[in-house]
């Protein structure tokens, strides 16, 4: 770029200093049409703006001015009077009109002498300046009606003007005049046609996707539009009424927004606030620098404003193509779009530069490469913003991989490539363990990130061909090619949840989430994509089922289970009016004198075909719609009216803990239908424990939080099952009122084979007892785990060594009438 603007100045320069000796007159011959004014011409600059017309009349020769070729007149902004003459002579009296013609729209004042023998015979006035009315001829340029009489005559021209001076001047016959306006009107047609089609066809998606990009493009082509009309002097033709500002300082406002908005494009386009954040700061303040002349254009400052206007726009595409570059390794496809569309038009104003400096011969194209390069310029970008909205439409917008709508095109490419070259591929079905707790802890949008941070850490630990999809909310698929064998793809799938555990900061905060995955193969568990994806799905489930945290291979023996999953949703449902649920209690036992402590109610489900069904697996599929909430309705109950009669039997001092789920906590009547279940029984809320699992507290939102309190005010227990096997178990310790902690089974099972595990659990006792409250450990199931656990002061034990859970009339035969 800089190689061709210094080529540029160095041609311009080297034309500027060429003058030649002496004026020529022009000799009008009859095959001859058009004649450039400025072949030898006499130029005077009158830096005090102080000549008169009369010193040429007077004086034929004056000293002061020189001769010069045509690329001797001046060039660039300048504040003097400039007197141009050309001398014509016309050999025999012609039967043609002439006009002469300066071809350039922007200049503010034009006065044109006509002298033959030392007489003005013609004298004409024009200029944006000037009412558009008084112009001799309305047209686009400026231009005189000359007559020419056999003999020398001369044309004086008398220029000034703020805006940038370039002066071709052109005597043309009239015909000819006209015949190549008809071309120039049909190419502007064409040019201003597709402009048109461009804005509209652009605004139009500005309205449907509203995305502001649009919106900048559609500003900056109007304004590029608007702006090359004023250049080429259109705007006072096609506007009805005399309105200069337009004509004149509109010009600059135009030329600026035009610059303004390229930027404000570009930054949108390339998305430097991501890409480059430093490169977006800087355009940020380039953006505010443009808008001073478009201000400036409104504040009469023509001179200084014209200058910056110049300024910024030969400086800010220049500026923008190194943006382009260094965005190129961060978006490569768009980078490199947006740098092309640039180097057309750079392309297009170099070829057309170096025809205006002689060195190409002017062919029609190339006299108009720079509109070329710019239709060029703006069909890319165009054509860009419609793979943009194609990525918007098939990329998913948080993240950025594919989004559902490209699941077919997707797995018909996979399909193709494994058919090819005889390998399968996987479809894994990934799934963030509890998101919607997690996502409810969280602000709105460090939800947002987490899943932004997730899938990163996916691309980044993936090989290059395997395509990640985003399902829906925390719902991944990946389609996993080249397959070796099942036992590199488990592995595969087992470090791709590790990776997941790895903790995520948000917010400075360290969050551990832990996924489940469901893996299907093609072609052995379909072929289809919906049925891969099904089975996936139904793989998915059974991880889930088995404890979440971990990967999990479909198998035909699934496919039956995710018939009977569906067909136990629809059966629950009826189970409760059908009573086919039913309690079982199993005690909790006082560690120090191995006396009842209380119970904890235990659901179980008898299928009438299939016989009982463990609550882990109905729970949960409850837990999937709101029918657990009639099921922990019924269970309290159930369980209060058990409570009733055993006090009406004289048993008083028996206490029962029930276990609820988020969604029960969640639910707005809960505790108001709790405390009314209570008194319609006659108990006292004292007897009565809640547990609640370590993942819900852990992941509790702000409400959540208020709601246990409630409980806690209310003077519910609260105890905290599993406690142990989540993340970070004592963090949340401190922000709830919690009665006591249900050490999980899983450290029972090793106390007495690992030490360390031993250690652990006495610690968590110690803390629970300093933090005021009792332990409870569960799943314990030998007499030599009840004495470590005695020996560590664990409050309350509950397991198979002492009692499974038991039927009512077990409960009572043992308990109450062996007293
Ligand atoms: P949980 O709350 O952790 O309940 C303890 C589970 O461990 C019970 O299984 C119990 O039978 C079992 N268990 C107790 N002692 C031992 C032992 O020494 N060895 C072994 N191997 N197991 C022992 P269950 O009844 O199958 O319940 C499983 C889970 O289902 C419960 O885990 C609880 O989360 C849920 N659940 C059960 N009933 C309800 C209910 O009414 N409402 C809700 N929301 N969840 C329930
Ligand atoms: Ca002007
Ligand atoms: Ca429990």
């Amino acid at each position: 770029m800089g190689r061709v603007l210094l080529l540029y100045l160095s041609i311009y320069s080297f034309f500027l200093t060429y003058s030649v000796n002496a004026e020529e007159a022009i000799r009008i011959t009859s095959d001859k049409k058009t004649y450039p004014l400025t072949a030898s011409t006499l130029l005077c600059i009158d830096t005090l703006n102080s000549y008169s017309i009369d010193m040429f009349l007077e004086d034929n020769d004056p000293s002061i001015c020189k001769t010069v070729n045509q690329n001797g007149l001046p060039h660039g902004y300048s504040d003097a009077t400039i007197w141009v003459r050309s001398k014509i002579h016309t050999p025999a009296p012609v039967n043609q009109q002439w006009i002469a013609e300066l071809d350039n729209a922007l200049i503010d004042y034009v006065d044109l002498y006509v002298i033959k023998n030392g007489k003005a015979i013609q004298h004409f006035e024009s200029g944006d300046r000037r009412p558009f009315a008084s112009r001799s001829i309305k047209a686009r340029t400026y231009r005189f009606p000359v007559e020419l009489t056999p003999g020398t005559t001369e044309l004086l021209w008398k220029i000034r003007s703020q805006s940038g001076i370039n002066l071709p001047l052109v005597l043309y016959d009239k015909e000819k005049l006209e015949e190549k306006d008809l071309s120039e009107y049909l190419l502007s047609g064409i040019f201003y046609g597709i402009l048109i089609i461009l804005a509209i066809y652009n605004f139009v998606f500005f309205i449907v996707v509203r995305k502001i990009i649009y919106f900048y493009y559609v500003a900056f082509i109007v304004s590029y539009g608007i702006m090359t009309l004023s250049f080429h002097g259109f705007t006072p033709l096609l506007i009805w009424f005399d309105f200069p500002w337009l004509y004149n300082d509109g010009v600059l406002f135009f030329v600026s927004m035009c610059v303004l908005f390229s930027v404000l494009f570009g930054q949108r386009f390339l998305e430097t606030a991501i890409n480059a954040p430093r490169v977006h700061t800087f355009l940020n303040a380039l953006i505010i620098f443009n808008m001073i002349p478009v201000i400036l254009s409104f504040c009469d400052l023509y001179a200084i404003t014209t200058r910056l206007a110049a300024f910024l726009g030969v400086i800010t595409p220049i500026i923008l193509v190194f943006v382009g570059l260094s965005v190129l390794k961060k978006n490569e496809r768009r980078a490199k779009l947006y740098l092309l569309a640039w180097s057309l038009f750079f392309f297009g104003t170099t070829v057309f530069s170096l025809h205006k400096f002689g060195l190409f011969q002017g062919s029609w194209f190339i006299m108009h490469a720079q509109q070329f390069g710019v239709l060029f310029k703006i069909m890319v970008l165009s054509y860009a913003l419609s793979d943009q909205l194609q990525s918007l439409l098939y990329l998913d917008q948080l993240t950025g991989v594919a989004n559902r709508e490209s699941i077919k095109r997707l797995f018909a490419s996979a399909v193709r490539n494994a058919d090819k070259n005889q390998y399968a591929f996987a479809v894994l079905t990934l799934n963030i363990d509890d998101f919607k707790t997690i996502n409810d802890s969280l602000t709105h949008k460090a939800g947002d990130e987490l899943l932004k941070k997730l899938t990163d850490r996916l691309i980044s630990s993936l090989p290059k061909h395997n395509t990640i999809i985003r399902m829906g909310e925390d719902e991944f698929l990946i389609l996993f090619e080249h397959i070796e064998n099942t036992t590199t793809l488990a592995r595969h799938a087992d470090n791709i949840l590790m990776l997941i555990r790895k903790p995520f900061t948000l917010d400075k905060e360290l969050i551990h989430i832990t996924a489940s995955m469901g893996i299907a193969l093609y072609p052995n568990d379909g072929q289809a994509y919906d049925i891969l994806i099904k089975n996936s799905g139904t793989a998915l489930h059974k991880a889930k089922q088995l404890g979440k945290n971990r990967a999990y291979f479909f198998n035909t023996e699934l496919d039956n289970y995710a018939i009977d999953h569906l067909k136990l949703h629809n059966d629950l449902y009826r189970a409760l009016d059908k009573k086919e649920l039913f309690l079982l209690y199993q005690p909790k036992i006082n560690a120090k004198d191995h006396t009842l402590a209380g119970v904890e109610v235990l659901l179980r489900w008898k299928h009438p075909e299939r016989g009982i069904i463990p609550p882990d697996i109905f729970i949960q599929i409850a837990e999937e719609n709101s029918v657990i909430l009639q099921i922990t309705r019924w269970m309290l109950e159930e369980s209060f009216k058990k409570l009733k009669q055993w006090h009406e039997m004289g048993w008083k001092e028996i206490y029962i803990a029930a276990n609820i789920t988020a969604k029960d906590l969640e639910d707005k009547y809960f505790l108001k239908d709790l405390l009314n279940l209570l008194k319609q029984y006659d108990l006292t809320t004292d007897m009565l424990e809640l547990e609640l699992t370590e993942r819900i507290i852990m992941h509790s939102c702000e409400e959540n939080i208020h709601r246990m309190d409630a409980l806690h005010q209310a003077g519910i227990k609260v105890s905290i099952d599993d406690f142990g096997t989540g993340y970070s178990s004592f963090k949340y310790l401190k922000s709830y009122h919690v009665n006591s902690i249900k050490i999980d089974k899983s450290f029972i099972d090793q106390i007495e084979s690992d030490p360390r595990t031993a250690k652990i659990v006495k610690a968590m006792t110690a803390l629970g007892h300093e933090l005021g409250m009792k332990v409870v450990v569960e799943g314990v199931e030998n007499k030599q785990q009840v004495e470590m656990l005695t020996k560590m002061h664990c409050d309350i034990i509950q397991g198979y060594y002492f009692d499974k859970p038991l039927t009512e009339e077990e409960l009572t035969a043992k308990y109450f009438l062996k007293r």
